[in-house]
C-alpha cells in the first residue's frame, strides 16, 4: 500500500559508511513508464542511491519497493539483477571483439539467465527483437561491426541495447552522455524518449544541455536535485533552475 502504483519507491533510506550519511532520510518515488532525471553535485548521494537500489549496498534503515509487492530490502544483488532492473555504469562494457549483433545475442535472457553460448540458433522472435533494438540503438547499420572498432557512444548505445535484450521494466543509467558529441547526446535524448512510457528510466546526469532534451515539452516532467544524501528540490526542470537552494548548492554562497 505504501507504493501508490511507483515502480520503485524508496522511503526514509539511510546509508551511514563509520557515522557518515551518504543519504539521509531519502525518499523518492517512480511512476511506472516514467524517465527521471535526478541531479547533484559530487557526493550528493546518486551512487549510493544507485547502490541500494540494486542490492550493493544495504541501508541502515528505510524501505525499498520494486513495483508494489517486491521489497528490495530482502533480496541479494544477483536476485535483483534477474527481476527486471538494468543498471549502466558510466563507462561502457561492450565485448570489444565480438560483432555488435553477438553482443547482444550474448545479451539475451535464457531461462538460466545470460546466454551462456552461441551454440543454439537464435529464433524468428529473438532475431526480430534483435533487429527492434538495432534501431532503436541506432546501429542497424553496424550490426556486423567489431565492437571494439565504434565510437564511444555507439559502444554506450550497445550497452544500453545489450541492457534492454533482458527486457528491464527500470533502466538505472550513471551519465551515460559523459564523452559524448553533441550529436550523440541528442541521439541519446531520442533513445531515452523512445523508450520513457514502455519503460521507468532514472538518468543520473550532470549534462543540462541533455537533461533539457529529456524534459523539453513537458513542463511537469519531474527533476530530482539530491544533496547530503536527501532530496533537496523536486520538480519541473524550470522550477528547480530557480529554486534558491539549489542555486546556493551549485552555485556556493
Ligand atoms: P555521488 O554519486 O552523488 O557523487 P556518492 O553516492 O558516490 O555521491 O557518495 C556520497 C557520499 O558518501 C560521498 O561523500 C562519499 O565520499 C561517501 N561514500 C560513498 N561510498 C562510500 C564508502 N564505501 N565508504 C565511505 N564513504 C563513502
Amino acid at each position: 500500500d505504501t507504493a501508490h502504483g511507483a515502480i520503485l519507491y524508496l522511503d526514509d533510506i539511510t546509508v551511514s559508511f563509520d557515522g557518515f550519511k551518504a543519504l539521509n532520510a531519502l525518499s523518492l518515488s517512480i511512476s511506472a513508464g516514467e524517465l527521471r532525471c535526478i541531479i547533484g553535485p559530487n557526493g550528493a548521494g546518486k551512487t549510493t542511491m544507485m547502490d541500494v537500489i540494486t542490492g550493493k549496498t544495504r541501508p541502515d534503515a528505510g524501505k525499498a519497493f520494486f513495483g508494489s509487492t517486491i521489497d528490495l530490502l530482502r533480496l541479494r544483488e544477483n536476485q535483483i539483477a534477474t527481476i527486471g532492473i538494468g543498471r549502466k555504469f558510466q563507462k561502457p562494457t561492450v565485448f570489444e571483439h565480438l560483432s555488435v549483433f553477438e553482443n547482444l545475442e550474448l545479451a539475451l535472457k535464457t531461462d538460466h539467465g545470460v546466454r551462456a553460448s552461441m551454440l543454439f540458433r537464435l529464433t524468428g522472435p529473438q532475431l526480430d527483437r534483435i533487429g527492434e533494438i538495432l534501431t532503436l540503438i541506432h546501429l542497424k547499420d553496424h550490426a556486423q561491426r567489431t565492437a571494439g572498432l565504434l565510437s564511444h557512444g555507439q559502444k554506450q548505445w550497445l550497452e544500453i541495447g545489450m541492457l534492454l535484450m533482458q527486457d528491464p521494466k527500470l533502466l538505472l543509467l550513471d551519465e551515460p552522455v559523459a564523452g559524448m558529441t553533441d550529436e550523440e547526446t541528442e541521439r541519446t535524448a531520442e533513445l531515452f524518449l523512445s523508450l520513457e512510457g514502455s519503460h521507468s528510466l532514472v538518468v543520473v546526469e550532470h549534462d543540462m544541455k541533455f537533461i533539457g532534451e529529456l524534459t523539453q515539452g513537458k513542463a511537469n516532467k519531474k527533476v530530482t536535485v539530491l544533496h547530503e544524501g536527501s532530496v533537496l528540490a523536486e520538480g519541473s526542470l524550470k522550477d528547480v533552475q530557480a529554486n534558491d537552494k539549489v542555486v546556493e548548492v551549485y552555485l556556493g554562497r
